[in-house]
């Protein structure tokens, strides 16, 4: 593309590289609803941010940065919205699952609990985290290629709802355990139906090439029907899961995953004579991190997965299974902000502005890991001044260590603002390391003008109690 042909228009044309960030936004001060928490608005006094009644400066001044902010009551409506976009369920089985791993603290347990969701825990730390919080077991389903023993037994002594079964070892592993304790397990087989989604795009193949479950096309899922019917004493097959990947935006990746799984359910009944109650589509479903992104709601959503599995059923005569579909972070990614503060600004001469901030790849490692875009915003006051091609980085020694990779930000921006990167509710705090030694920081709640502190700031005490010397 030439250089006069940028789409963000001659006048810009001489600081973009091609095929970079797009034209400026029209008010740099606005605050997209797509992308931002519902609460989010703008102080009329001061121009600040303020998010659940509270100004990001004062905030800022309590807590520190860089810090994460949660609106609980945008969690808690997404909640409400995939709940209800299913219409009548049972409240011991909800159709709708919480992928803990985008984010999982004691209190973030219990909303999901309040709200009647069901939870998805992949390790034997989520599972601990929601045992603590009082999470009802029987909603919780246990994920994950390779559960250890220990995280089995407990999972199973505590009464997890349902065992996602991964591998033919585990299969014979947990209807061991199972026996020894007298108790059955609820299991659901992990099917890989060959269809990888990524944003905009699926595609879908024959057989994958992946750690995660049993392969349809090479005939593993149904040996593996076959050995946990084998075991029908000690495990009890409820049905299939089917999880075909993240950020997904069209329902075009759910209709192929849809229609080989139920391809699975017809052939267990012709061989078993049993139709399997159960599917579950697993999550993926996407969100806005930026203006481009247009996800569809909840409610189209499961409105054309449930006609896709009741048209796939129909086809076989089958009875249509009860759907269930595991979110992560279209509930907790959008309802929640990064906030950090600006140390040091570096204009590239004829490139872009370099804006240091006091977190980074340790506290947002998607960028580096993933190429993932966000919005970011001057979260202390609003500027009329020009825009500036920005490229917000962090502290660490390491030059990947990029939190926004193009944005626009005002040229005024430097030492002692706030910025606010938004949708980082999933992902950032649950993949947040201790690179550089850096304290990881904290999760803090906002509603009605109040701030609670989730998880705590670590300390420089947190990190030389570990070390032994
Ligand atoms: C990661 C994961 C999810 C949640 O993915 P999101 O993109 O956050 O919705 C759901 N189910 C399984 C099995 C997963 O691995």
């Amino acid at each position: 593309m030439s250089r006069a042909a940028h789409p963000a228009g001659p006048r810009y044309a001489d600081v973009l590289p091609a095929g970079g960030v797009g034209a400026p936004p029209a008010d740099l001060n606005a605050l997209d609803p797509k992308v931002w928490p519902i609460t989010a608005a703008r102080d009329e006094e001061t121009g600040q941010l303020t998010l659940g009644g509270l100004g990001v400066r004062e905030l800022a001044r309590r807590q520190g940065t860089p810090a994460y902010v949660l609106d609980e009551a945008d969690w808690r409506r997404r909640a409400q919205t995939w709940l209800a976009a299913f219409g009548d369920y049972s409240r011991d089985e909800p159709p709708v699952h919480y992928a803990g791993k985008s984010f999982l603290s004691k209190a973030v347990a219990r909303w999901a609990a309040e709200e009647g969701l069901g939870l998805d825990v992949c390790s034997g730390g989520e599972l601990a985290i929601a045992l603590a919080a009082g999470f009802p077991a029987h909603r919780i389903t246990f994920h994950g290629n390779n559960k250890t023993v220990e995280e089995l037994t407990r999972a199973l002594d505590a009464g997890v709802g349902r065992f996602v079964v991964d591998s033919q070892q585990e299969i014979e592993r947990l209807a061991q355990l199972a026996a020894d304790r007298g108790a059955v397990a609820r299991v659901m087989v992990r099917v890989t139906v060959g269809v990888e989604a990524h944003t905009h795009e699926f595609i879908a193949t024959a057989h994958e090439d992946q750690k995660f479950g049993f392969s349809l096309a090479g005939g593993e899922a149904a040996e593996a029907v076959r050995r946990v019917f084998k075991h029908r004493g000690s495990l009890e097959l409820v049905g299939l899961h089917s999880h075909i990947g993240s950020q997904i935006f069209d329902t075009a990746g759910f209709e192929t995953a849809a229609h080989r799984a139920v391809g699975l359910l017809a052939a267990i009944r012709e061989e078993h004579g049993v139709a399997l109650p159960e599917l579950d589509l697993g999550g993926g479903l996407g969100i806005a991190y930026t203006s481009e992104d247009d996800p569809e709601d909840a409610f189209t959503i499961v409105a054309s997965l449930k006609a896709i599995v009741a048209r796939e059923c129909f086809g076989y005569s089958l009875p249509t299974p009860r759907i269930t579909v595991e979110p992560g972070r279209a509930i907790s990614g959008p309802p929640g902000i990064t906030l950090y503060e600006v140390g040091t600004v570096k204009p590239l001469e004829g490139l872009r502005t370099y804006v240091s901030v006091d977190g980074g790849m340790s506290d947002n490692i998607r960028t580096a890991l993933y190429d993932a875009e966000y919005t970011c915003a001057l979260a202390s006051r609003t500027s009329e001044a020009e825009p500036m091609l920005a490229r917000v980085v962090g502290k660490h020694c390491e030059s990947g260590d990029i939190v926004v990779k193009d944005t626009w930000l005002p040229a005024d921006v430097g030492p002692g603002d706030l910025l606010a990167v938004a949708a980082t509710g999933a992902y950032c705090r649950s993949m947040a390391s201790n690179y550089n030694h850096a304290l990881r920081p904290p999760v803090l709640a906002v509603l009605d003008g109040a701030e609670r502190v989730l998880v705590r700031r670590e300390t420089e005490e947190d990190l030389l109690a570990l070390d032994l010397g």
